[in-house]
């Protein structure tokens, strides 16, 4: 069907686009369903209508009614455009750290955008979703939406989106990928395919690498969207009700650095723009169809397109100051210079407890050492959000001196030092370092968009003199 007679009746009916350049050589057929051919450009819209539309039917949202969302995208623009058609308010509750073209794209369809911070627990009082419940509770004719845990968002695939795949595919699909944020839609497609075809399809999970879906610590990652992060404090790691657990036969998970580079790939060799959950979802399908014989038809899901991503994974700038490189230039880096593992000590600890426990060279004394989240306190690299502060050892040792043994390391560390990108040559990141934070005496530095170590101005300096001193000599 061409001919609309509301927006709300061209969301869905999506294409299903065949991945030639980056599944050659493999044996059966991989689409990508291209989910940003929504009228709000993900997904979402689908979950959007159907929420809306279940709550009508309950009751719980009526003419005139106010319609309310906690969400960083795709949700809220959904909602935002079903709600502009149908005459509701929509009040989207997001974090100033989202970026402003989201906020006036939110703007653009008449939403209010109200913007709260806190880097809380979830349910914690300070919570963006504590704040969108007393807004509900305080607004006559206000309904939250719920996306996390309302069976209207699953619903809305089961009943559009997977079977629109099994029609388009003439029942030939035999694997759905897809990435899991509230779950919504792998839960609803992945049920209805299995219904369709009386079980035979396999539905599996692209989990990033972190999310606990898939077993991770729930560390945050670069691919927004996509998988389930855990705040470092929060007591327990509580899962959506819209994620359906027992739809999904397998999950892979997939690393920032492939999402991202299979995501740039799609977009030069296909000519097809993917957002970063897509790219994890179309790199799982490709190692899936390395193992799959010529008879299987692999589906994975597009949720949004690269244009949400054009100043974030398709940016060298964005990339190059979080580590990620992808050509194999020869030009100097910081990547033989950095003390990897990152030194560090965890935040729970007492002061006297960390002194006894950091095993430094007597000559590191005065160095940084790295204050993180006890699920950071191992040897691999460090989520950027993981660190609390820095301090020396030295520090610690003076606090126990004068009798403060007992607090937390915590208390006496100072501000979480800057980032720079492993890939960058070091005159360039201590221009940066002097630019932005004069006083820095180091910076940690990010391989993939983790902490892989952390350098020292000193270091810098010496080797930006020596880098002028060779291009003298030249
Ligand atoms: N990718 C993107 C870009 C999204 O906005 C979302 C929705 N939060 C997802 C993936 C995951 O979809 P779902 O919430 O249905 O699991």
């Amino acid at each position: 069907m061409v001919l609309y007679e509301s927006v709300i009746e061209s969301i869905g009916g999506t294409p299903l686009v065949r991945v030639h350049q980056l599944a050659a050589g493999l044996r059966p057929r991989v689409y990508v369903k291209l989910e940003y051919q929504n009228p709000g450009g993900s997904v979402k819209d689908r979950a959007a209508l159907g929420m809306i539309r279940a709550a009508e039917r309950d009751g719980s949202l009526r003419p005139g009614g106010t319609v309310v969302e906690v969400t960083s995208g795709n949700t809220g623009v959904g909602l935002a455009l079903v709600a502009a058609h149908l005459g509701y308010r929509a009040v989207i509750f997001t974090s100033s750290q989202i970026a402003a073209e989201k906020i006036r794209l939110l703007h653009a369809y008449g939403a209010e955008v109200r913007l709260v911070d806190a880097f809380v627990p979830k349910g914690h009082p300070d919570s963006l979703g504590a704040a969108a419940d007393r807004f509900v509770a305080e607004t006559p004719g206000a309904w939250r939406a719920g996306q996390y845990d309302t069976p209207a968002n699953p619903a809305a695939h089961a009943e559009s989106t997977g079977p629109e795949i099994w029609a388009d595919t003439g029942g030939a699909v035999t694997h759905f990928v897809a990435s899991a944020g509230t779950g919504g839609t792998i839960s609803g497609t992945g049920r209805s395919l299995k219904t369709l075809s009386r079980g035979a399809v396999r539905v599996i999970a692209a989990d990033p690498a972190g999310s606990s879906y898939s077993g991770g610590d729930g560390s945050p990652k670069h691919i927004e969207g996509a998988g389930h992060t855990v705040h470092p404090e929060a007591e327990e790691d509580v899962w959506p009700q819209s994620f359906h657990l027992d739809v999904v036969d397998d999950y892979l998970t997939v690393t920032d650095r492939e999402a991202i580079l299979i995501a740039r790939r799609a977009a030069r060799e296909d000519g097809i723009l993917l957002g970063g959950s897509a790219g994890t979802a179309l790199a799982a399908a490709l190692r899936l169809a390395e193992r799959l014989g010529p008879d299987d038809v692999v589906v994975a899901l597009a949720p949004d397109s690269g244009r949400n991503a054009l100043s974030t994974y398709y940016d060298d700038e964005w990339l190059a100051e979080r580590g990620f490189v992808f050509d194999d230039s020869d030009a100097p880096t910081l990547g033989g210079l950095v003390d990897a593992p990152a030194p560090r000590v965890a935040t729970h600890l007492t002061v006297a407890e960390a002194v006894a426990r950091l095993r430094l060279d007597e000559r590191d004394a005065a160095a940084p050492v790295l204050v993180v989240y006890r699920r950071s306190d191992g040897e691999a690299p460090i989520p950027a959000a993981d660190v609390a502060g820095v301090v020396a050892l030295d520090e610690l040792r003076k606090a126990l001196a004068a009798g403060a043994g007992h607090d937390l390391v915590r208390e006496h560390a100072s501000l979480a030092p800057p980032t720079v990108g492993i890939g960058r040559a070091p005159d360039v990141a201590l221009a940066g370092l002097d630019a932005a934070h004069p006083d820095w005496i180091a910076a940690s530095v990010l391989r993939d968009g983790r902490i892989v170590g952390v350098i020292t101005r000193e270091t810098l300096v010496a080797h930006s003199v020596r880098s002028d001193r060779l291009a003298m000599a030249r």
